[in-house]
């Protein structure tokens, strides 16, 4: 069900750090999220570095992991720029998010969650057809060859156009589905956010031991009637 390389990946970080699960904390939430992010980039090659174009054209390296220097410590020039983009760690982290999400949900709940269609545009999971679940996750930062962290900007829902997008998409969702809960998880929720006034029913940071309870009785308490319970 979870693509490849997502799936080994997600496999392995959940038994090294979920498989028991008496001992779920907010400390080994986070290094489950964060040590899946740095392995998704790894595989992909997707690291932080920099080279110097004006050395390039000289037939001289001059690279670097990392944040780029502004001028080149090899010619002095301002022409230094930086290798990878952004939007390609934003894409496989939002995926990363999403998937090691999914395990966890499968694994330390009894709720039944099912992916969505990637044509789907308002949400990335349901829990029945009473549940929409909109997955907003970031990494915080990108670990380098040389062991080194580049620290993003803005992780999760902090970045504040990454908000306005899942807002948006609970307000579509629930003008089609007004009797329906639409739920955002995330890995990183700026202080002050709530959805108060806004069209969503819960905000939950799954690196939270409290707010991943939360969110699962959340469920429990809205996912409606299932075949089983006529029995
Ligand atoms: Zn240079």
């Amino acid at each position: 069900m979870i693509p490849e390389p997502y799936q080994s990946i997600i496999n392995k970080r959940y038994e090294q750090f979920l498989q028991d699960t008496t001992k779920i904390n907010d400390e080994n939430l986070k290094n489950y999220f964060d040590i899946c992010f740095e392995d998704i980039f790894s595989h992909y090659g997707l690291y932080a570095c920099w080279i110097c174009v004006n050395c390039m054209k000289n037939n001289i390296l001059s690279k670097g992991w990392g944040e780029k220097p502004d001028v080149c410590p090899k010619c002095g020039e301002s022409t230094t720029f930086s290798v990878a983009t952004f939007q390609a760690w934003a894409t496989k982290a939002g995926d990363m998010f999403g998937w090691a999400f999914y395990k966890l949900i499968q694994e330390y709940s009894d709720l039944e969650i099912t992916s969505m269609p990637r044509h789907n545009r308002t949400h990335d999971f349901e829990i029945t057809h009473k549940i929409a679940i909109e997955a907003k996750g970031s990494a915080e930062y990108i670990k380098n060859p040389d062991g080194s962290k580049y620290y993003l900007d803005i992780p999760g829902m902090k970045r504040s156009d990454t908000e306005k997008k899942a807002f948006a998409n609970g307000e579509k969702y629930k003008s089609q589905h007004p009797n329906n809960k639409f739920f955002i998880v995330t890995n990183a929720v700026p202080e002050g956010l709530t959805v108060e006034g806004r069209a969503a029913d819960g905000l939950f940071d799954m690196t939270n031991k409290q707010d991943l309870d939360k969110f699962i009785n959340e469920c429990t308490k809205n996912k409606g009637e299932t075949l089983s319970s006529f029995f």
